[in-house]
């Protein structure tokens, strides 16, 4: 698959044209490992080291069309790993901070972003469950590791008024894409369809 066919596959799950143009202009071959090349634009999560995968271009352009990003949002991207997701979300708003515990990977994605041409990113090493308090609020939050029972509060905490954010959350073997919003009059959760992430830790 190229990026054209892999674009007329997601037409059946996304209507967003600005989210699907967005995947027709990241070059994904950038994030995935050498040996992985001709898998890159196959509709599949992809091994990225360390046990971890870069998400599957189904379920990046889903989160993406969920958090309705405006041009100039600010946005955070919790387990940022190879850095696809990040440079999805890229062309979608005005900057993305991307948290990554693992250094290594960290290094990786930000490597790949700037091969790729993307300098609206920045990676930063470090605990995503805590967010990043030094530049919240945020006008959206993007989560692509499973949370256990429920949102970090740390990370509902940094949603600007009108903010946004979606994550993946496990209760027992349910694991479900969450959408929590902030409303002038508080948080609104909403549980959406299943999905299967690495555990955020
Ligand atoms: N969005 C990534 C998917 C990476 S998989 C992509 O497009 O490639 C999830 C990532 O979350 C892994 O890289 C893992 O190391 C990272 N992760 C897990 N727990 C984390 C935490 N508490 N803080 C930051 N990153 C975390």
């Amino acid at each position: 698959m190229d990026a054209e066919a892999l674009v007329s596959k997601l037409r059946a799950r996304i209507s967003d044209e600005r989210v699907l143009a967005a995947v027709r202009s990241v070059p994904r071959e950038h994030f995935v490992a050498p040996e992985q090349a001709a898998s890159a634009y196959d509709d599949a999560p992809l091994p990225i080291g360390n046990g971890q995968t870069i998400s599957q271009p189904t379920v990046v352009a889903r989160m993406c069309e969920l958090l309705e990003l405006a041009g100039t949002d600010r946005v955070l991207d919790v387990g940022t790993g190879s850095g696809y997701h990040a440079a999805v979300l890229s062309r979608l708003c005005a900057h993305v901070w991307g948290v990554e515990r693992d250094r290594r990977l960290a290094r990786h994605a930000a490597r790949a972003l700037a091969a790729a041409g993307i300098d609206n990113v920045t990676v930063i090493a470090g605990d995503g469950a805590l967010g990043l308090p030094e530049e919240a609020p945020f006008d959206a939050i993007n989560v692509a590791a499973t949370a256990r029972r429920a949102v970090p509060s740390a990370l509902e905490e940094q949603l600007a008024l009108g903010g946004r954010l979606v994550a993946p959350v496990a209760r027992g073997d349910d694991e479900r894409l969450v959408l929590v919003c902030r409303r002038a009059k508080g948080l609104e959760r909403r549980a959406l369809e299943p999905v299967r992430f690495v555990p955020l830790r």
